[in-house]
C-alpha cells in the first residue's frame, strides 16, 4: 500500500532536510547562500577519494553525492528529497521512510500507524511481499574475524555476502546478512550486533520476516527433494559450509502461512532441525504437524541447549545426514 501522493509531498515540504542529516550527527559546511556541502554520509560512499562529494541545496531542499561509486550503488541516480536520503541511510523502502520521518517529525498529515495488526493477521499470506531493495551495501568485509570466531569460512561468507559494515547508518559497525527473496531479489539486510549489543539483530523498518526464508533461492537451485530448515542465519550458513546447499532459516522460531507455500512449492520432503531449547523443540512440532500430511518430514532432535551453528561439520553430518556436496 503506497503512501498517497500527497503525504509524500507534505514530507517533503514540511521536514527540513538540514533537520534530517543533524538528526544523523551528519555537519556540512556553508559554501553558499543555499548550499551545504561536505563528506558523504550514504551507506553506499565508499569512495575515499571524493572528500566532499555531498552537497545540499538548502532553497529547493534537494541532496546530491557526485561520486561515481556512490552514484552506481544508488542505481545511477544523482540524489534525490528527503524521503530519499532516509530510504538510504535506513536501508528501507520510501514508504518506510515516509512514516519513519512522520514518525521523528511529530507530523500529523495522516495516521502514523494503522491500527496493529492481530498476530493471526501477520502470519496470513495475505501480508505485503517485501519490496527489493534497488541497491546494495557496498564494502562488506567477509574476511572479518568475527566470522572467523564462529566458525565461518571465507568461503562461505563470500558466497553469502555476509560480513561486517563500517559504513553510516543503523547498520554500522554490526555483521550484515543479504536476505534475498525466492526470486533472488535483495529485499533486506539484517544486521548482527558482533559486541553484546542489543538488540542482537536490527532489522529494516517494515521487513517481514514472515514473507521470506533466508537462502531459499539458492536451496530451490540445488537437485535434491529434501530442505533442511534451521532458525538462524548462522545455523543456515554452517549446514551449508557442512554440505549441505539445500538450506533455508526462518530467521526466528514462528512459521508462516506464506513460508509454508514457498517450501511446497519446491520441496518434497524437509528435515526440521530447530534449536535444542524449549522454543526450538515447540516450534518443531507445530511445523512437523502442519507439513507431515503434505510432505516427508523428519525432525532432527539436538543435545539440550545446542544450536546448529554450535556445531561442527561432522556434528551436523552426524545428525542431518550425509552431505549432498563436497564442502
Ligand atoms: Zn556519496
Amino acid at each position: 500500500m503506497p503512501l498517497p501522493q500527497a503525504d509524500f509531498r507534505s514530507i517533503k515540504q514540511r521536514i527540513p532536510i538540514d533537520g534530517v542529516l543533524a538528526r544523523y550527527g551528519v555537519k556540512l559546511r556553508s559554501v553558499g547562500p543555499h548550499t551545504l556541502c561536505g563528506p558523504c554520509p550514504l551507506p553506499t560512499h565508499t569512495s575515499r577519494q571524493s572528500h566532499e562529494s555531498f552537497s545540499v541545496n538548502l532553497s529547493r531542499q534537494v541532496w546530491s553525492c557526485h561520486s561515481a561509486s556512490c552514484i552506481a550503488a544508488r542505481d545511477g541516480h544523482l540524489g534525490g528529497h528527503v524521503i530519499d536520503l532516509v530510504a538510504i541511510m535506513e536501508v528501507c523502502s520510501l514508504r518506510q521512510a515516509g512514516i519513519r520521518l512522520q514518525d521523528w517529525f511529530g507530523l500529523s498529515v495522516f495516521p502514523s500507524h494503522p491500527a496493529p495488526l492481530p498476530p493471526v493477521a501477520v502470519e496470513s499470506s495475505a501480508a505485503q511481499p517485501n519490496r527489493p531493495l534497488g541497491f546494495a551495501l557496498q564494502g562488506i568485509d567477509t574476511r572479518h574475524p568475527y566470522l572467523t570466531q564462529r566458525g565461518i569460512s571465507a568461503a562461505t561468507a563470500q558466497w553469502f555476502g555476509v560480513g561486517m559494515y563500517q559504513g553510516a547508518g543503523f547498520l554500522a559497525g554490526r555483521c550484515v546478512i543479504p536476505i534475498r527473496d525466492e526470486q533472488s531479489r535483495l529485499v533486506a539486510y539484517a544486521g548482527r550486533a558482533i559486541d553484546g549489543q542489543e538488540p542482537k539483530y536490527r532489522f529494516p523498518a517494515g521487513f517481514r520476516k514472515s514473507q521470506v526464508l533466508f537462502n531459499l533461492d539458492r536451496a530451490m537451485e540445488t537437485d535434491g527433494p529434501n530442505v533442511i530448515v534451521v532458525e538462524g542465519f548462522f545455523d543456515a550458513l554452517k549446514v551449508h559450509q557442512a554440505g549441505h546447499p539445500a538450506v533455508v532459516a526462518l530467521m526466528g522460531s514462528s512459521f508462516s502461512q506464506r513460508q509454508s507455500e514457498l517450501l511446497l512449492s519446491r520441496f518434497a520432503s524437509v528435515t526440521l532441525m530447530l534449536d535444542g531449547d524449549q522454543t526450538g523443540r515447540r516450534a518443531a512440532e507445530v511445523i512437523a504437524e502442519l507439513l507431515t500430511p503434505k510432505v516427508r518430514v523428519h525432525q532432527v532432535k539436538l543435545p539440550n541447549r545446542v544450536q546448529p551453528d554450535q556445531l561442527s561439520s561432522a556434528e551436523i553430518n552426524v545428525l542431518a545426514g550425509p552431505p549432498n556436496r563436497a564442502s
